[in-house]
């Protein structure tokens, strides 16, 4: 192992290995691979170029992806590790320059049996999803990014459809064992239970993950159930109880202000001018969604079936209404992450902390969740907007930053140990224990991305 990076020593050993089609350093190449989802944030947007690759490799199986880190590690280059890209804090940049590991190409599904499915980092959410439903069974979660891969999910996000009732990643029954490569030359380690968690959401800082098993639970009848109502207090109102008192319980519950709702693709679920509530359910649970809606005022516009239906309702949850509003009306929004009940509670004085402020929320396990989209201001008056949703008892968390906030310290000392030449995804790790954001966790062990 030598400590002073040899790039072309790289480039000729990866070539090897991977042949002319698995190796790049074509500049547009590199630059494309250099960014990631961050553009989300205009605060960030204002700082590229964060960081570019000398060398973008791309391999296309498990025993590949341990070899690309080895020959990385063995010529003292940096490795940042990703998926499809769509991380939305700049998580997946490579600070230091050196080698983007692309695993995009390794993305067999291995297993799939009673419980559980086996696939390289990777494999695509919605495809682990669709087989799933072939099997008659259904991930746990899968996020609104539904074409991003398994290892990005389980490195890069947090949660999403399917949240209500299994949480955030962190922390819950979602990921049953990992197999990972570290940088100290050790090959595949596959490791389970609480061990596992220490490689979930801290951005390949303390190992890359090259296969994952995670849980599957039995398929249930769902129906992509809209609504809308002409005041969107009472969206939220219908929100908040839907989320919690449904039973079945639903898989995906969001709201928007009419504003957001119209710069959503053209649906005919979702009505010009109107707050929007959309929502998988199971379909014994429409019923008694639907009496809700009534008596709040609102009107049932349509369900439907099929998982084309559900993929669809799932790709306009989480940071997709930011992202259609950000296209409709651009270079206009940001938007923080926000929970808790004074959310909801406290809706309007909410809207008052920034100019122009509309909530999209989100049902979640315990409390909602959502992102507080805003005309732009600075980053001190951003920051500052956090400070006083924390004062209306707002949970609050910036996405405007690429640094590993939630369990630090055990990913330091991981870190230290599986990546003792700090050649991991580099720049991500604060200089100091804390979260350097002022964050104070959205939720338990993650973010709401
Ligand atoms: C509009 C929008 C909506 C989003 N909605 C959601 C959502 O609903 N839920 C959610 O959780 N997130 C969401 N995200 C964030 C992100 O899209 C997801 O977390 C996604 O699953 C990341 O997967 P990816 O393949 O794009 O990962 P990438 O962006 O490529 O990588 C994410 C991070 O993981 C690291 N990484 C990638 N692969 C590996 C690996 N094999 N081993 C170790 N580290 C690795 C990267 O270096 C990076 O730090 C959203 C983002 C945007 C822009």
């Amino acid at each position: 192992m030598t400590t002073t990076p040899d790039l072309d020593g790289l480039v000729a050993t990866l070539t090897d290995l991977l042949g002319e089609r698995g190796v790049s350093v074509d500049l547009p190449t590199r630059e494309r691979q250099s960014v990631d989802g961050c553009k989300l944030s205009p605060i960030l947007s204002a700082k590229l170029p964060l960081g570019l690759a000398d060398v973008v490799a791309y391999p296309s199986s498990a025993d590949q992806i341990v070899a690309v880190v080895d020959a990385a590690v063995a010529h003292g280059v940096p490795v940042t590790p990703r998926g499809k890209g769509t991380g939305n804090y700049g998580q997946g940049i490579p600070m230091s320059g050196g080698l983007v590991l692309d695993t995009s190409r390794a993305r067999a599904v291995v297993e799939i049996g009673e419980g559980f499915v086996t696939a390289e980092a990777g494999a695509v959410m919605a495809i682990l999803e669709n087989q799933a439903w072939a099997s008659g069974q259904q991930l746990l979660m899968y996020p609104s990014t539904a074409q991003s891969t398994l290892g990005g999910f389980l490195s890069g996000g947090s949660g999403g459809t399917g949240s209500i009732v299994h949480g955030v990643i962190a922390g819950g029954e979602f990921v049953k064992s990992l197999d990972v490569v570290h940088a100290d030359g050790s090959g595949l380690v596959h490791i389970e239970g609480a061990e596992a968690q220490e490689y979930l959401h801290n951005y390949g800082t303390a190992g890359i993950i090259v296969r994952a098993t995670v849980a599957l639970e039995p398929l249930q009848p769902w129906r992509a159930f809209y609504a809308s109502f002409d005041d969107f207090h009472d969206a939220f109102a219908a929100l908040s109880e839907i989320t919690p008192t449904v039973n079945p319980a639903p898989r995906l519950v969001s709201a928007d202000l009419p504003t957001l709702a119209e710069a959503l693709p053209s649906n005919p679920g979702i009505l010009p001018g109107k707050a929007s509530l959309r929502a998988i359910l199971d379909e014994a649970a429409v019923a008694q969604a639907t009496e809700i809606v009534e008596r709040l005022g609102g009107t049932v516009v349509d369900v439907r079936e099929g998982a084309q239906e559900i993929m669809k309702l799932s790709m306009i949850s989480y940071n997709h209404p930011i992202e259609w509003l950000q296209r409709a009306h651009p270079d206009t929004y940001f938007h923080v992450e926000v929970g808790g009940a004074p959310l909801l509670e406290r809706i309007d004085e909410v809207h008052q902390v920034y100019p122009g402020a509309m909530l999209h929320a989100e049902g979640q396990k315990g409390r909602p969740i959502g992102m507080l989209a805003a005309e732009y201001v600075s980053e001190e008056e951003m920051l500052a907007g956090l400070e006083r949703l924390e004062a209306l008892g707002v949970t609050t968390h910036n996405p405007h930053q690429w640094y590993v906030d939630v369990r630090v310290a055990e990913t330091r000392a991981r870190k230290a140990v599986t990546d003792p030449s700090g050649l991991l995804n580099p720049g991500k790790m604060p200089e100091l224990e804390v979260a350097v954001d002022g964050s104070n966790g959205l939720m338990a062990s993650g973010k709401a991305s």
